[in-house]
């Protein structure tokens, strides 16, 4: 796996509009050969790109700014900044990018792509001892170091890539001849790997990007193998940094969907001789109710209206008279929308020493949480949710207290028992049973995706379209299910139009031909039909898709 990638900018600076500046600054096609270069790379799964810059250092720190895994090569620190093969690149090449996909793939370790004609690309990928060699002494100059690395490529093997599209650009001729002839030529090479579209309008698996599912083809690997228990164990900790501060929350990890890892939290953390009571106002707290029941809990159920908001004072005086010990809440009621007052209820709990157990498999990417804030003790999601993977990665996080309190607890089933699970993991970075090897690839290049998008900016995004939708349902007169400010703004239950000719299959059908898919509704007690607007989607699509639900309803 290539986790890292190195851009050179050689120098000199290129004349642009009455100034001087880097040549990874000229823009093609509207964007900076810098900034399109580190589109690809991150689409190929690169976490961290970092720039040697003989000249424009000052250019390139702003675009950092703006750029989170982009950074300058710190002076002086060359040689360490790498963990293991680099793609190596220099800043003024335009590419087509399979080249990645063939440099990721190559065998050899040391290797740049050349022309027929043995004209090198500057493009490649070199070792971490090649870099660095290269890159020793730790006080040589920018320019030395540069010098370095031009010998460095000069003298990895070569690998022909004939079919491959690719030009330096050094001046302004070419850059104007690339522009017109060889970037179009690009995109349309591009544009041949695209995935057909489909917008899932769906509360999950979710719509995701392109690169999530590439990153699923990848070389098959042994899953006891180092390499990918490192995966692994990247994963659990920046899934950890998503739901706390540094070293406050544990992540453990199943092969499963998200109802295995509510099973693994209610199993594994309500002990014998505890009390649990159980939040149900819709599907998935019955959910969480009937896994309680499954195991023989000692617990209550505390029914509620599955569109009515939850009332927050009538929960607390049943948690306060009771002798209960646990409480166990779905955060983001995915039956209709609705979204639950959990932090504030676990706040409650937590000042009388009751253990929290919240589901937030809808909620968790979206809408920013931090367990020790929020006073969740464990709190259960998926990969196929609002963090935009594949599905199949079950997730546990555990605030590390309350997770140690669970080493002693007998075991009630085998798979799923959460002490075990990650217990197993710290000692072997491996988890007991087979993982789920490319559902896990894809959650790494979600993970990427979702630190480099922000959490905020994603639930920003996500409102958006929420927004588009709400307008339209307004515009058009139908109704919704949940009062708007108790909903979560990631689904929208609607209430069925009352016309006897309205189908909800013909509208699916009617929706799936224009590229959407849509979901009924799932509770007893109204006919509703349900919008979801989580994964890799535009406000923009959302406003498509209402232009067709706005025929439909006309045409009834
Ligand atoms: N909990 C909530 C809140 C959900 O929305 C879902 C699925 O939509 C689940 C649990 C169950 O997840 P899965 O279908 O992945 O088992």
């Amino acid at each position: 796996m290539i986790r890292q990638a190195l851009i050179i900018e050689e120098g000199p600076g290129l004349a642009w509009q009455n100034g001087i500046i880097p040549k990874g600054a000229w823009p093609v096609g509207g964007l900076t050969l810098v900034e399109r270069s580190a589109r690809n790379l991150f689409a190929a799964g690169v976490e961290e790109i970092l720039v040697l810059a003989g000249t424009g250092a000052d250019w390139y720190r702003k675009l950092a700014e703006s750029h989170a895994d982009l950074r300058l090569l710190p002076a002086g620190a060359g040689a360490q900044a790498f963990h293991g093969d680099t793609l190596v690149l220099f800043s003024d090449l335009l590419y087509e990018a399979a080249a990645l996909t063939v440099l990721i793939n190559e065998t050899r370790r040391d290797v740049r792509i050349a022309s027929e004609a043995g004209d090198a690309a500057g493009l490649g990928r070199l070792s971490r001892e090649t870099l660095e060699a290269a890159l020793r002494p730790a006080e040589a100059s920018a320019a030395e170091q540069i010098a370095a690395l031009s010998e460095a490529m000069a003298g990895a093997a070569l690998r022909p890539g004939g079919v491959l599209l690719w030009r330096r650009i050094q001046d302004e001729t070419r850059r104007g001849a690339a522009e017109s002839g060889l970037f179009p030529k690009i995109q349309e090479a591009d544009a041949l790997r695209n995935v057909r579209r489909e917008v899932l309008l769906n509360p999950g698996p979710a719509t995701t990007s392109d690169s999530v599912k590439y990153a699923q083809v990848c070389a098959d690997i042994c899953p006891r193998e180092r390499e990918f228990g490192e995966v692994m164990e990247w994963t659990v900790r920046e899934l950890s940094r998503m739901a706390g501060q540094p070293g406050r929350v544990e992540t453990v990890l199943f092969g499963g969907s998200g109802t295995a890892a509510d099973e693994a939290m209610i199993s594994s953390c309500v002990p014998d001789g505890a009390k649990l009571l159980v939040i149900d106002n819709g599907a998935y707290g019955e959910r969480l109710a009937k896994i309680a029941s499954v195991y023989k809990l000692n617990f209550e159920v505390y029914k509620s209206s599955g569109f009515a908001p939850l009332d927050c004072e009538a929960v607390k005086a049943k948690l306060a008279q009771g002798d209960f010990t646990h409480l166990a809440i779905v955060y983001h009621e995915t039956t209709t929308g609705l979204l639950n007052p959990a932090p504030e209820l676990c706040r409650f709990c937590h000042e009388r020493g009751i253990a929290t157990i919240v589901d937030a498999v809808s909620a968790f990417a979206a809408i920013p949480i931090d367990m020790d804030r929020d006073a969740f003790d464990f709190m259960a999601s998926t990969s196929n949710k609002n963090i935009q993977g594949m599905a199949g990665v079950g997730f546990v996080f555990c605030r590390v207290e309350a997770l140690e309190k669970t080493a002693g607890y007998p075991m009630r089933n085998y798979y799923l028992n959460l002490w075990d699970q990650h217990a197993h993991f710290k000692k072997t970075r491996q988890t007991r049973f087979t993982p789920p090897v490319q559902s896990l690839y894809a959650l790494r290049q979600a993970i990427l995706e979702t630190r480099r998008e922000g959490i905020e900016k994603r639930y920003a995004r996500y409102a958006s379209c929420w927004e588009v939708l709400v307008k339209a349902v307004k515009r058009i007169g139908l109704s919704m299910l949940v009062p708007e400010a108790s909903q979560s703004r990631l689904i929208t239950a609607i209430l069925d139009p009352p016309s006897p000719n309205y189908s909800f299959e013909a509208l699916h059908d009617l929706a799936r031909s224009g590229g959407f898919t849509i979901y009924p509704g799932k509770l007893s007690e109204a006919d509703t039909f349900r919008i979801a607007n989580i994964g890799d989607i535009r406000p923009a699509e959302m406003l498509a898709f209402t232009g067709l639900l706005e025929d439909y309803i006309h045409s009834l």
